[in-house]
């Protein structure tokens, strides 16, 4: 009789999968948590609990719908603690014929499944995830032949496959981007609305990864763990969202405030990343909401958020499944510099990256603008090298696998890719971030500072970046300007600004 293992890799939580639309004795899943994937780098504690919380739940779902499942804790005896080694133990011990799995989305994960099949004797095949819009292969094909990836080109041609927000064949409201409505600072007596949390007990996880080595980093409340754990969670942090956040998603999606750790963000992107639902449940979720209170929810705020999901996010499932594993040692800048200590403290006088560390380390969460125009913009100036960046962020959010991480980190806010992902480096002075946030007002610096003890770092590391890159930078049609403000600077004020940067940089662990 064909005997068939089925492997479900931690987040592949997908019960949606056509997998599972029939129960059969001569299949068997197989879940585990393993070592490899606890250690490949420094994971924030609630990302560690909240993966093995749901793969457990997701794991009880299984077997109440009666198939049958192989589940390996953290500490089994028997668990092997890789893939391979469990799985070709499996293999022997119940005489499996044949062997499948859901395409990963890690490039690591996906050569080792690779090798495994070549290496064990009995058949394989390889099946898709049924997530994503896009296969894997999708953008690349779609770009064949071009120089650039331009986003916004890939998001029409997804609005216009997928009849999302579409009129005929034109976008919906005549425009395909509303951006210009969007991205406004929060106004000083705006209280934005408290984010919902769940207060899922994961006690009984944490005593089993301390039981181990494993290091993490971050803070948890095991007794009252704020993350979505299960499908039904995840579709009520969605409601949630639809109904409370979606009507000022756009307007404040990219301001930031002191102590307001979300903002109108969906805090969606765990669940979608570990695959408890998908983006297509997600975007029908909104625009069912956008049709039933169209006279409150502006399109705006509704075409911001799906040109996220539908857009960006895709996009950089695309770009990596193109650009890797090339794409792993990019360093355009050829950036030498490690991360300042408080990266892993929040202990810093800069007030934003201050707010924006401590709430990573308490949450495993930041919004987009803290990960790129906070901590990525500094890390940017600062000259750090990006496999240091790329290690910090896969670590420390609960959503980041490395698809769309290296794509954000390495790409979006590093421009180690040199321009594949952005059309420019995203790097400001203070004056970006005192526009959009709330922070300089009480920081230790001085955001109009430039030189001195209470300089703002961020302004002479901004043109010491312009400076120290020219030769790579001044021919970009978006940046040609700054050079024109830089050339006309006076030499002392430049001198000065640089060496100000050179203190700075000397010293960016007492910063
Ligand atoms: C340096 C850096 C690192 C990042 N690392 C990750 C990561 O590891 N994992 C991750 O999922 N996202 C990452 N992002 C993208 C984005 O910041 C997060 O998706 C978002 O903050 C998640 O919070 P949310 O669900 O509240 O998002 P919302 O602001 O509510 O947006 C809705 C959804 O849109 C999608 N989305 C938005 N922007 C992007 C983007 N640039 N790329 C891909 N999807 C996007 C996400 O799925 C998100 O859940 C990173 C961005 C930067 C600049
Ligand atoms: S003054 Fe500078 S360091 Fe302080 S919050 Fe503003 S931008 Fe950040």
């Amino acid at each position: 009789m064909k005997k068939t293992l089925r492997l479900i890799l931690g987040d592949q939580l997908n019960s949606n999968h056509s997998w599972y639309s029939t129960v059969a004795d001569s299949v068997t899943y197989v879940m585990m948590e393993i070592r490899s994937e606890t250690d490949y780098t420094q994971h924030h504690i609630q990302k560690v609990i909240g993966i093995f919380a749901a793969m457990q739940n997701f794991a009880n779902h299984l077997k109440s719908n009666n198939h049958n499942l192989i589940y390996l804790y953290l500490n089994d005896q028997q668990n092997l603690q890789s893939f391979s080694d469990n799985l070709q133990n499996l293999i022997s011990a119940h005489q499996f014929t044949h062997f499948e799995y859901q395409l990963p989305d890690e490039f690591r994960v996906d050569e080792d499944l690779k090798q495994l099949c070549n290496a064990i004797s009995i058949s394989s095949a390889a099946v898709d995830s049924e997530h994503f819009f896009t296969s894997r292969n999708e953008l690349g094909d779609f770009f064949e032949g071009k120089k650039t990836f331009l986003m916004e080109s890939f998001y029409r041609a997804m609005r216009k496959k997928h009849y999302v927000l579409m009129d005929g064949d034109k976008p919906l409201n005549g425009k395909w981007n509303f951006d210009s409505d969007n991205r406004k600072k929060l106004p000083k007596e705006h209280k934005p609305t408290s984010p919902l949390v769940f207060e899922n007990d994961v006690s009984a996880i944490l005593l089993e990864i301390e039981k181990t080595d494993i290091k993490t980093i971050g803070f948890v409340d095991a007794k009252n763990f704020v993350w979505p754990i299960n499908r039904e969670q995840s579709l009520e942090l969605l409601d949630f969202f639809a109904i409370e956040c979606l009507q000022l998603f756009g307007s404040f999606q990219d301001a930031m405030t002191p102590n307001e750790w979300s903002l109108y963000h969906s805090r969606i992107s765990f669940s979608m990343n570990i695959k408890m639902i998908s983006p297509k449940e997600v975007i029908d979720r909104v625009t069912i909401e956008w049709q039933k209170r169209s006279h409150e929810i502006e399109f705006h705020q509704l075409e911001g958020f799906v040109r996220q999901i539908i857009g960006w996010r895709e996009y950089m499932r695309g770009i990596y499944w193109n650009q890797m594993p090339d794409y792993a040692q990019l360093n355009y800048f050829n950036n030498s510099e490690k991360l300042p200590s408080w990266f892993w403290t929040g202990e810093t006088k800069m007030n934003c990256l201050k707010d924006a560390i401590n709430q990573s380390l308490h949450y495993g969460y930041a919004h987009h603008i803290q990960r790129l125009m906070i901590t990525g913009n500094f890390a940017l100036l600062a000259g750090v090298h990006p496999d240091e960046i790329d290690s910090w962020y896969l670590g420390i959010y609960i959503d980041a696998f490395e698809w769309v991480q290296i794509t954000n980190t390495r790409g979006m806010s590093q421009f180690a890719d040199g321009g594949i992902v952005g059309t420019k480096p995203y790097v400001s002075s203070a004056s970006y971030i005192d526009k959009m946030s709330n922070y300089c007002g009480s920081c230790y610096y001085k955001k109009a500072i430039k030189i001195g003890d209470k300089a703002c770092p961020f302004n002479s590391l901004y043109w010491n970046f312009y400076d120290k890159n020219e030769s790579k930078l001044a021919k970009n049609p978006r940046i040609g300007m700054m050079y024109n403000v830089w050339r006309k600077m006076k030499p002392d004020d430049k001198t000065a600004l640089l060496e100000q940067a050179d203190y700075y940089l000397k010293n960016s662990n007492d910063l």
